[in-house]
């Protein structure tokens, strides 16, 4: 469980992206919706410890996770929406790279990435360059590297932007099949995404929690 107290953050430029956010999600699929702006990336940068608020308090688990950042990263798997990677190496080569960053050993380390290769369609291209794959396939990737080290926290920020629809099904479904067992959070601006992924939603507005519930009780269709 991951509750979020009084969280707020403004930009030196006084943008108040994060307006007193209050919440407490539950584990499965959770979506994070609302509008271009709404804050949904920087709440999600908060969650992930790359960005500080300026108040308030997260606890994730039992975890207070603004005074133990590392104890919350050792636990997390992030998907940020812009996913840079090292333009030469090779999809198995930037696994086993970030593999060793989160302090995963020897056998463990080559039996999980072969796994996450199977489990996002990859194996057959584990040794071809991440720059040169497709949309989906990147995306594919970004979800194995978010999964190394069986994180309880998934993070993902708009994972099906610019992706055509057969890829978008296709990452959807990888994504319902991975929320089992721990919280996946997912921003999306998508309406429609929500409705078929996730079981709870949170609305967020200008910085600002509008709802937040059972996706059957809060989306009621038209
Ligand atoms: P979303 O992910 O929902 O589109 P963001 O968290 O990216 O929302 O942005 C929330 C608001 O904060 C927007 O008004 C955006 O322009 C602004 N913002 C985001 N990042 C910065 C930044 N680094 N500096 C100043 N303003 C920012
Ligand atoms: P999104 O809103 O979908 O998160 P943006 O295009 O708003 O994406 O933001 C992309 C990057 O630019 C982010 O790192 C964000 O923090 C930064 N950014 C967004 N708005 C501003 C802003 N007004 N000033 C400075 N940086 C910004």
């Amino acid at each position: 469980m991951l509750t979020l107290k009084n969280i707020n953050k403004k930009y030196a430029d006084g943008t108040q992206a994060l307006n007193d956010v209050t919440i407490t999600l539950p584990a499965g699929m959770v979506g994070l919706l609302g509008p271009n702006g709404a804050g949904k990336s920087t709440l999600m940068r908060t969650l992930a410890c790359l960005q500080n608020a300026d108040s308030g308090h997260i606890n994730f688990n039992g975890l207070d996770v603004i005074s133990q950042p590392d104890a919350l990263r050792s636990q997390l798997g992030y998907l940020p929406q812009y996913f840079g990677v090292y333009p030469n190496m090779s999809c198995r080569a930037l696994l086993e790279h970030i593999a060793v960053l989160k302090g995963i050993d020897g056998n463990a380390r080559k039996n999980q990435i072969n796994s996450l290769l199977e489990l996002t369609n990859l194996t057959q291209f584990a040794n071809k360059k991440v720059v040169n794959f497709s949309g989906g396939m990147k995306q594919r990737f970004g979800v194995a590297q978010a999964l190394l080290g069986n994180p309880k926290l998934i993070i993902m920020d708009e994972p099906t932007a610019g992706l055509d629809p057969v890829e978008r099904e296709s990452l959807n479904n990888l994504l319902v099949s991975i929320s089992q067992n721990r919280l996946v959070l997912l921003s999306t601006h998508i309406v429609e995404d929500v409705e078929n992924l996730c079981h709870y939603v949170a609305i967020i507005d200008q910085g600002a929690l509008i709802q937040s519930g059972d996706v059957k009780e809060l989306l009621v269709p038209l």
